[in-house]
Order: structure tokens, then C-alpha cells, then sequence
């Protein structure tokens, strides 16, 4: 049985100095808390990361560090981007590839979020494929094999079966306060493990993005059969982090 993964994309939030208090609060309501069967992350911006990375690794937390993007070159003139090795040498475990915002802002294609998963997987980092239909997509009916598309075009470029989950994230759920229903989020779950099986990841973790809350994440967990969460807004506060980690922790203490 694998174990739950919670993921704050803290988004271009918080500068080090908040990013270290912030982490030093989850540390500490997260050591008064257990979560035995859930894994947590946190990706901050990419200034923050070495911040963050040092808070953890000084308190001995198992909170692990991802970062929100990557450049899928090994080096060389690309102004203002990152490598994957200067990631990992930051203590960094994990990468986001093709968030929405990154495919919507920042025109990242299906060519290119394959060719950087690709590049984080050569790494040897973990990555967290981000999917998800706009409201037109799923106003036309079309998203099931739209995401399927997208989940096809990034594992299908690579050659391993492991070290990848993927997050459905509809587009019209992100920071809009209207989560995808359980029901949605159950029939997507489905697709996407179906997908993901044939492309040589049937263990791949499935996890729900778009406006998880405290009050939210337990049903969404249950009903939705996800195992995890991709949290924008809720993951700015401990508290509000926490509680969607002891829910997702509490689904996978019922599952055993
Ligand atoms: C996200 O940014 O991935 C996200 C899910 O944001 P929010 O939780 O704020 O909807």
C-alpha cells in the first residue's frame, strides 16, 4: 500500500524570512501531530528553497522540499532559469511539471513539460506532472480525453516506471474557491490511474489540486480516492496545511 502525499505550492509567496517562519511553523505542528501515512512537501519560490531546505534539515523534519519549475536544459545561456542539478544540490527532491500557470503564463506546450519531466527524471529528482481540463474543455465534454492526452504526451516520452505522480488540477478549480465534486474528482482519478498504467505507471500516486481546504480535503480524500492533495492557498498557513494533512493521514489510517 503506498502512503499519501501532501504537496503546499506556495506559489511566488513569501520572500526567505517568511518562507523560514512558515517552515518552522509546520515543523512544529506537524511534530505535535503525526502523520504516519502521509508524506509532506513544500514548494517554495526558488530564492526560498535553500532557506527551507535548511529549517528542515536542522530539525531533522521529514518534510521534503520540491520546487515549482525547472528548465529542462543541463546548462548553458538560458537568463533567469535553473537546472535540475543546481536543484538537487540545493536539497531539493521533487519538481512541479507543467503547472497550469506555467502552461497557461508561461507557454509551456506537451512537448515541453515531457522534455523537462524527461529532465528531471535523468536527474534523478521525483516530479509531480500537473494535468487538468479548463471550464471550456469540460463545458464541451472533453476532459477526460484531454487529460488523457496530456498524461500520454509526458510518460510516454520517458523510460522508467517510477518517481512520478501525477496531480489533476482542473484549471477552474485553482484559486477559485469552487473545488472540483468528489464525484468528478472520483471519475477522474480513475482515468488517469487507467492512463498512467499504460504508460508503465500503474503505482504512480494520483493527487487532487483546486481549492483544497481544512473543511474540504477529508471528504475529497474518501470520496474522490485520491491519495493526496496539491494545495495552493490553504498551504500559506500551518494550520490550515496541517489540518489537510491529518485528513488525507486519517483517509490513509482508515484504507489499512
Ligand atoms: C495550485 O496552485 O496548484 C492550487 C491547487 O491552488 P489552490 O489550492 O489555491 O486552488
Amino acid at each position: 500500500m503506498t502512503r499519501g502525499l501532501v504537496v503546499g505550492n506556495w506559489k511566488m509567496n513569501l520572500d526567505h524570512v517568511e518562507a523560514v517562519h512558515l517552515t518552522q511553523q509546520l515543523v512544529s505542528v506537524l511534530a505535535s501531530r503525526p502523520a504516519q501515512h502521509v508524506d509532506v512537501t513544500v514548494a517554495p519560490p526558488f530564492v526560498d528553497l535553500r532557506s527551507v531546505a535548511s529549517v528542515v534539515e536542522a530539525e531533522r523534519s521529514l518534510i521534503s522540499v520540491a520546487a515549482q519549475h525547472v528548465n529542462d536544459h543541463e546548462s548553458g545561456a538560458f537568463t533567469g532559469e535553473v537546472s535540475v542539478t543546481m536543484l538537487r544540490r540545493l536539497g531539493v527532491a521533487t519538481v512541479l511539471v507543467g503547472h497550469s500557470e506555467r502552461r497557461s503564463l508561461f507557454h509551456m506546450d506537451d512537448q515541453l513539460v515531457a522534455s523537462t519531466l524527461r529532465a528531471v527524471r535523468r536527474g534523478g529528482l521525483d516530479a509531480i506532472l500537473c494535468v487538468g481540463e479548463s471550464l471550456a474543455t469540460r463545458e464541451a465534454r472533453d476532459e477526460r480525453s484531454f487529460v488523457r492526452a496530456q498524461i500520454a504526451a509526458a510518460l510516454g516520452a520517458l523510460e522508467g516506471h517510477d518517481g512520478v505522480t501525477v496531480a489533476y488540477e482542473p484549471v477552474w478549480a485553482i484559486g477559485t474557491g469552487q473545488s472540483a465534486t468528489t464525484t468528478q474528482v472520483a471519475e477522474m482519478v480513475d482515468e488517469i490511474r487507467d492512463e498512467a498504467a499504460r504508460c508503465g505507471y500503474a503505482a504512480a500516486r494520483v493527487l487532487y489540486g483546486g481549492s483544497v481546504t481544512a473543511d474540504n480535503a477529508a471528504q475529497i480524500a474518501t470520496e474522490g480516492r485520491v491519495d493526496g492533495f496539491l494545495v495552493g492557498g490553504a498551504s500559506l498557513k500551518a494550520e490550515s496545511f496541517a489540518a489537510i494533512v491529518s485528513a488525507c493521514n486519517d483517509c490513509y489510517a482508515e484504507r489499512r
